[in-house]
């Protein structure tokens, strides 16, 4: 239901208005025909709205307004790391020299840009603890499928052609099954104990010599660190298996433990969650790729390397597992990276994680009377609660997420992990200020009393926003509604 009324572009549109204003040609007019084959050219004129650039500037401000984003409000968004983004990287990744290189450049032309990218990769490798990095993997789950391709390249390689199974635990994020697929890898699940853990008995039950992979985050989903990590590579490695680590969330452990220490042979990095990269909407993302020394073989192609003081890309990688990205990676997002790795410094990175893990333990911690907490005890970047409480009075954990909308909170990420029952995931990540932090716990204990005293305020939510609830279902499935021309017919209105 539209609750203020916002036209349409369409409806804003009057003949013959014109955008710009632009002087009177002042050359011969290019002759176009022909450029194009003439079955793809139109017969008539596409039918667009026409508006003075007023309008359309005062159109489109009018809708960035009712976007939420990180810029606008706090957004808690567990294991997504939705954290403010330092605008001097934004102001790097604009300076011309970054911004206008062309991918097809000679190498000899472009030598900062490669020397910015080999510098990367080598900050990379310090954070992980890895051997060498790929910059080529444009987002989490492509990293995570890269590192696959290049785990059953190097069993293949070995002779050891049964190595198909990847090992998975139930609460992993759901990229990870998904990449296993479409490596061509199966997966298997592994149980979770009652404190959230990956059950070593059960791990030891699902190993053997069809082990390809364990695949692994930690912090784990839950925002909990795996003690018994140490192991769980024993156990792997004891069968000839490979440990991956999706490091999508490093903002729990960056500068204190690193992945390659804790006996891992390859890892991804989410650079648009952990280091600063904006994301969101789809936007561009980069996902480096880590490894150990008897997986550089087979590294995607071409390789960055360095040769006589000089960058170059190597192709001659007989074992690659081949090209996986045109040219090498989303490029500006990796300039971002650089420029907050660099104005961080080490000390800076580590005390990201320290300000993380102590923002989410300050919020469970003073959230914990209010709602189930299933596993009681200390948590990295980010906490998984329960709604069960509410559930029994009526309220569902997406009412709640609903309500927090009234507050001007973007909602948790809910009902993830699936393990645990009306499940809601916090991440208040290393950015916010304390204020910030104890706004939105009086919103949720707000929303937790209201459950018990007036729980239709909490079920009917939002009572706020432009729009009411809307049917998830449709708005999954239908994302656009069908437009109709005003003088054809009634616009369509959203629910
Ligand atoms: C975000 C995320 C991914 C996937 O990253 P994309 O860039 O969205 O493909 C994988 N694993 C975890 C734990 C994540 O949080």
């Amino acid at each position: 239901m539209h609750k203020e009324n916002q036209p349409l572009i369409f409806e804003i549109s009057k003949e013959g208005r014109i955008g710009y204003s632009l002087p009177e040609l002042d050359v011969p007019e290019t002759d176009l025909s022909g450029l194009l084959p003439e079955g793809l050219l139109r017969e008539e004129p596409a039918e667009l709205p026409e508006a003075s650039e007023l309008d359309i500037m005062r159109h489109y401000t009018a809708l960035s307004k009712r976007n939420h984003g990180v810029d606008s409000g706090f957004y808690p968004l567990g294991s997504c790391t939705m954290k403010y983004n330092p605008k001097v990287n934004e102001a790097a990744a604009r300076l011309s020299g970054f911004a206008n290189v062309h991918p097809l450049q000679e190498e000899s032309s472009v030598q900062g840009a490669m020397g910015l990218m080999y510098d990367l990769q080598e900050h990379l490798v310090e954070i992980t603890g890895m051997d060498e990095v790929t910059l080529q993997s444009a987002a989490g789950a492509h990293g995570e499928w890269t590192a696959l391709m290049m785990i059953r390249a190097f069993h293949e390689a070995n002779g050891d052609h049964n190595r198909t199974k990847v090992i998975i635990p139930d609460s992993a994020h759901g990229t990870n099954p998904a990449s296993a697929t479409v490596a061509g890898l199966e997966t298997i699940t592994v149980k979770s104990d009652e404190n959230g853990l990956v059950d070593i008995e059960d791990l030891k039950r699902v190993v053997g010599e069809d082990t390809a992979a364990l695949m692994l985050t930690n912090p784990n989903t839950l925002g909990l660190f795996e003690e018994n990590i140490l192991e769980m590579a024993e156990i792997v490695h004891g069968v000839g298996g490979k440990l991956y680590y999706d490091g999508a969330n490093l903002n729990a452990i960056m500068g204190k433990v690193r992945p390659g220490d804790m006996g891992f042979d390859a890892v991804h990095l989410n650079l648009h969650k952990t280091f600063t990269g904006p994301h969101g909407g789809g936007g561009p993302g980069s996902g480096p790729v880590g490894v150990k020394k008897e997986l550089i073989p087979f590294l995607p192609k071409p390789v960055l390397v360095k040769k006589d003081d000089a960058f170059t890309f190597d192709y001659d990688r007989p074992q690659s597992i081949g090209r996986i990205k045109p040219f090498y990676g989303n490029f500006g997002i990796n300039v971002r990276a650089y420029a907050y790795i660099r104005s961080m410094g080490a000390e800076g990175l580590k005390l990201v994680s320290e300000y993380a893990v102590l923002n989410a333990n300050y919020m469970m911690r003073r959230l914990a009377p209010h709602f189930d907490l299933p596993y009681d005890r200390h948590c990295k970047h980010e906490f998984v609660l329960s709604g069960r409480r509410q559930k029994q009075l009526g309220v569902r954990t997406l009412d709640i997420a609903k309500r927090l909308l009234d507050f001007g909170f973007h909602p948790p990420t809910i009902y993830f992990p699936l393990n645990v029952e009306e499940g809601m995931m916090i991440e208040p990540t290393e950015t916010e200020s304390k204020e910030t932090l104890d706004a939105f716990i009086d919103a949720m204990i707000q929303i937790a009393r209201e459950t018990e005293e007036n729980p239709e305020i909490v079920q009917e939510a939002p009572h706020t926003t432009v729009v009411s609830r809307l049917d998830e279902t449709q708005a999954a499935r239908k994302p656009v509604l069908k437009y109709n021309r005003p003088e054809t017919a009634e616009p369509v209105a959203v629910n």
